[in-house]
């Protein structure tokens, strides 16, 4: 019988799902493009005092589409000195609803790799955001048989991917991450142990973005899931 084409180096791969499996970023540029437009007047700083704004309030509800709303709103009722009428808060409340019933758009290449990789590995969907939103995402998306586990948590740093890990008996050091994010998704595997590939995606988060030594170890950059496998294969 012939082995599998597996390579022993890893046990498991895990996948960060928004902006990695699927479009996600693209909804909230769009989003803070009709809040520039809708309160275009108030200030010509409106992506830096939302940014402030969300940052701030991460702690209070944590990442997501319902999170950022609230900071839409917020930052209208103070730029506007609270007198921002009901049809602006009306508007970004419509927003988020489109924004939370938007089909899923699957990256190119994802469904066909996930299900050649899923045959020599246990893969594993670690996101984060709001539970229902991300809930409905993965049904929707069709690629949750590839699947062995699927973990949504609040936050992705080094204890969540510990506790991950341990929950499932995998060693950190046979542990792969795939993501576009290096701050979520990559450093804190690193850190553990683990190895990370980071595919970046056309459009960054502000809050994602990390300033990194570009010769660090333990991770590389590639252009697209598609090209996982040849790497895996001269690993
Ligand atoms: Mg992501």
């Amino acid at each position: 019988m012939t082995r599998k084409q597996e390579n022993n180096e890893f046990e498991a791969i895990g996948f960060d799902a928004d902006d990695t499996l699927w479009e996600n970023e693209t909804l909230f540029y769009n989003a803070q493009k009709i809040f520039n437009e809708v309160l275009g007047n108030y200030n010509d700083n409106l992506d830096q005092k939302l940014l402030k704004i969300e940052k701030q309030n991460i702690e209070y509800y944590g990442y997501g589409v319902k999170g950022f709303i609230l900071s839409l709103i917020e930052t209208a009722i103070k730029l506007s000195n609270k007198k921002v009428d009901n049809d602006t808060i009306n508007t970004f409340l419509n927003l988020g609803k489109n924004m939370l019933s938007e089909p899923v758009k699957i990256l190119p290449g994802v469904k066909s790799n996930l299900r050649m990789l899923s045959k020599n590995y246990k893969l594993i969907l670690i996101t984060k955001g709001d539970l229902l939103d991300q809930e409905r995402k993965i049904e929707s998306s069709g690629l949750s048989k590839y699947f062995t586990h699927i973990e949504i948590v609040s936050e992705k740093n080094k204890t969540t991917y510990t506790r991950i890990l341990n929950k499932y008996k995998i060693n950190p050091k046979k542990f792969l991450m795939v993501g576009n994010s290096l701050k979520s998704d990559i450093l804190p595997v690193t850190e553990i142990g683990g190895k990370g590939i980071y595919i970046p995606y056309q459009l960054t988060w502000e809050l994602e973005k990390v300033d990194y030594d570009p010769k660090s170890k333990g991770y590389v950059q590639l252009d697209n899931i598609s090209l996982i496998r040849a790497w895996l294969e001269k690993t």
